[in-house]
């Protein structure tokens, strides 16, 4: 179990303790629930992601988890920011993240979201549809990738794949070169290609036939109109365990090793020019170094389940409800007791679908006790809600025992504050 969490996590005299810092006096710092990360944990995943493809170009998938604080220390690691909104654009400067690090994504960028990118100098923007063309020239936009639709289907939950024929997001392979030739009249500097297959992948073959797929484009590119692709995103999509009876996923640094073999290789077979990589990890990142901290209240039996009830749910980790996503428990303020059974845990919100874990093995929970779940790091907080008017949960860092807000919890008069 320990395993799901940050790699600092131990537990002493029955307390889980990461990055030197007991779960008991986080708890009572910050309330609950609580999103802790562990600096060294991210810091690890940065350096992973470097080793294993260290010519390429890393940048922060923001949308696994928009932070200001946290991009800082990934910036300092030499990870750049992928951001595809103006808000998650705003977060990467607030971040410091270097103009020549960013990356802007979108399948529906507005005019404002081209403008603020182009006046803002950012590395590249990546086209999604032909009209981009035109829309980028006018905001102003200088240098481009163009996003393709391979046409790869992956292993993932549906509404996380995102390279499958009649995907929302890039352009499909029989238009894309007719839009590169198009960006290159205009002016464009149409430097490369983006792919981004899904996320949660937990093996390399998807990347690699998008790989493939993208040699022969480029090979096809360079016979039809001449153009040959300086850089290729590989976009993110790299799983982690959740659960341990899951596969676990290749490291950071084996994924990002075989992705940048199995592209040179392509691309030797093709004769042509090694491109610039540019890997966009998040999940990957930020999901195992980030665990939830939750308040144990109600325990009831009911049927043959015997439910914990926790002072969060669906609206601070919707995964569960969203796409059936399944994740472990500990009792973390009693990490060293045995399992007395089998219990589900569900949030406070009202909605039977509130439920956090169908199944976890646990020690006899108690109203007070503290249930740490891991690996909710990415797309956790990130898609959180205020339903039923709760809070938005405080995230805290720690490392090297010490400990630090991340991100303030919210008020009920903030909220209130919103309203017209
Ligand atoms: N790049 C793009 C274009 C994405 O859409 C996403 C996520 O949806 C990512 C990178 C990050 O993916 P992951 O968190 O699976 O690594």
């Amino acid at each position: 179990m320990l395993e799901l969490f940050p790699d600092t996590a131990e537990v002493r005299g029955g307390e889980l303790f990461v990055g030197g810092v007991g779960v008991v006096s986080l708890a009572e710092e910050y309330g609950t629930p609580l999103v802790v990360y562990c600096e060294e944990t991210v810091r690890a995943a940065a350096r992973a992601y470097r080793r294993g493809a260290p010519d390429a170009v890393i940048v922060y998938g923001t949308k696994a988890f928009p932070n200001v604080a946290l991009m800082r220390v990934l910036s300092e690691e030499g990870i750049g920011a992928d951001v595809s909104t103006l808000g998650e654009l705003r977060y990467a400067q607030a971040a410091e993240v270097q103009a020549e690090r960013i990356v802007v994504h979108g399948n529906n960028k507005s005019d404002e979201e081209l403008a603020a990118a182009a006046e803002a100098g950012v590395w590249l923007v990546v086209m999604d549809e032909p009209g981009e063309v035109e829309r980028c020239v006018a905001a102003g936009v200088k240098r481009v990738l163009l996003r393709v639709t391979p046409g790869i289907e992956t292993g993932g939950h549906a509404a996380i794949q995102t390279a499958h024929v009649g995907s929302k997001f890039g352009v499909p392979a029989e238009e894309a070169v007719e839009v590169i030739r198009r960006g290159v009249e205009a002016g464009l500097e149409v430097l490369g290609l983006h792919v981004h297959l899904g996320s949660q992948l937990l093996d390399e073959s998807p990347a690699r036939a998008a790989i493939a797929w993208l040699a022969e484009f480029a090979g096809r590119a360079r016979a039809e109109i001449g153009w040959t692709p300086e850089i290729v995103n590989l976009g993110g999509g790299l799983g982690i365990q959740y659960v341990a009876d899951e596969p676990a996923p290749p490291s950071p640094e084996e994924y990002a090793a075989s992705l940048v073999s199995s592209l040179n290789h392509a691309w030797t077979l093709q004769n042509l020019p090694r491109p610039q990589v540019v890997l966009e990890p998040g999940r990957s990142l930020v999901g195992r170094a980030g665990f939830t901290l939750y308040r144990v209240g109600v325990v009831k039996r009911a049927g043959g389940t015997t439910w914990v009830a926790v002072d969060g749910g669906m609206s601070d980790n919707p995964r569960p409800a969203l796409y059936g996503a399944r994740y472990a428990a500990l009792l973390a303020n009693r990490a060293d007791e045995s399992a007395a059974g089998t219990f589900a845990v569900c949030g406070k919100h009202c909605e039977s679908g509130d439920v956090l874990i169908e199944r976890a093995e646990l020690p006899e929970p108690s109203r007070g006790d503290l249930l740490a779940v891991p690996a909710t790091g990415a797309y956790t907080l990130a898609m959180a809600s205020n339903y039923n008017a709760l809070l938005h949960p405080t995230a805290a860092l720690v490392g090297r025992r010490s400990r630090r807000l991340l991100r303030h919890g919210e008020t009920i008069d903030a909220l209130l504050a919103t309203e017209a």
